[in-house]
């Protein structure tokens, strides 16, 4: 059985940061699940330019394997119009079956080589991986993580304001933990990290004592 980390978290907690430095100081290898529902997002929106039930849920089924290695390499993947719409297809259970039996192959197929698999995302150690080895819920304030995506945006050349981007972090918030099928939530037996007074190393520090 492949050994897997979980790490659960909302938006902006560094779960991608710290996943991917904690699965390297372990040699496991890395897989972001929030990109994957972003590369059916974006599909939707590049076939039909804004959020449908009919349009994501088409997006889902008919993804290649190709197109997805396509999706992945675009900026527009990590935008502001992607991640508003992201939360909005990732809410229905056909997609979420097909991003689901995505991450599964991936587990019982890890790359040679790796000691394991790390699954960060927002319903791994609760519904992906109930039986996960490790289970860690990253956490911080929402101004936190609101100042972290504003740098994030800046840094690409993207105009927002921290206002906006507040804004937009609630507002996935409410989404991600409130929908009926796989809400974030941290599973019972997962271990809590703020990481609102954290550095990135001091966080990863943390997450290896768990592991
Ligand atoms: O992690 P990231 O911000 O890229 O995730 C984008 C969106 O994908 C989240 O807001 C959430 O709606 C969805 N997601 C999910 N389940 C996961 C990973 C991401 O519903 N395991």
């Amino acid at each position: 059985m492949t050994k897997v980390i979980a790490i659960d978290g909302p938006a902006g907690a560094g779960k991608g940061t710290v996943g991917k430095g904690l699965a390297q100081k372990v040699n496991f290898a890395y897989l972001d699940t929030g990109s994957l529902y972003r590369t059916v997002s974006l599909k939707m929106l590049k076939q039909t330019g804004k959020f449908s039930k009919e349009a994501a849920i088409e997006a889902a089924i008919s993804l290649t394997a190709k197109e997805m290695k396509e999706l992945l390499s675009l900026p527009e993947l990590r935008g502001p119009e992607n991640s508003e719409n992201v939360s909005k297809v990732a809410v229905l259970p056909e997609v979420r079956h097909e991003v689901t039996n995505l991450q599964h192959k991936f587990i019982e197929n890890p790359p040679k080589g790796k000691d394991g698999v790390l699954l960060e995302g927002r319903d791994i150690g609760t519904v992906v991986v109930p039986n996960a080895d490790v289970k860690i819920y990253l956490t911080a304030s929402a101004e936190i993580r609101a100042e972290r995506r504003l740098k994030d945006y800046e840094e690409k050349g993207e105009k927002t304001t921290f206002e906006e981007v507040l804004a937009m972090i609630k507002e996935r918030d409410e989404r991600d933990m409130n929908r009926e099928n796989s809400p974030l939530k941290p599973a019972d037996d997962a271990v809590i990290l703020d990481s609102s007074n954290l550095t990135i190393d001091e966080v990863i520090e943390e997450a290896l004592k768990i592991v």
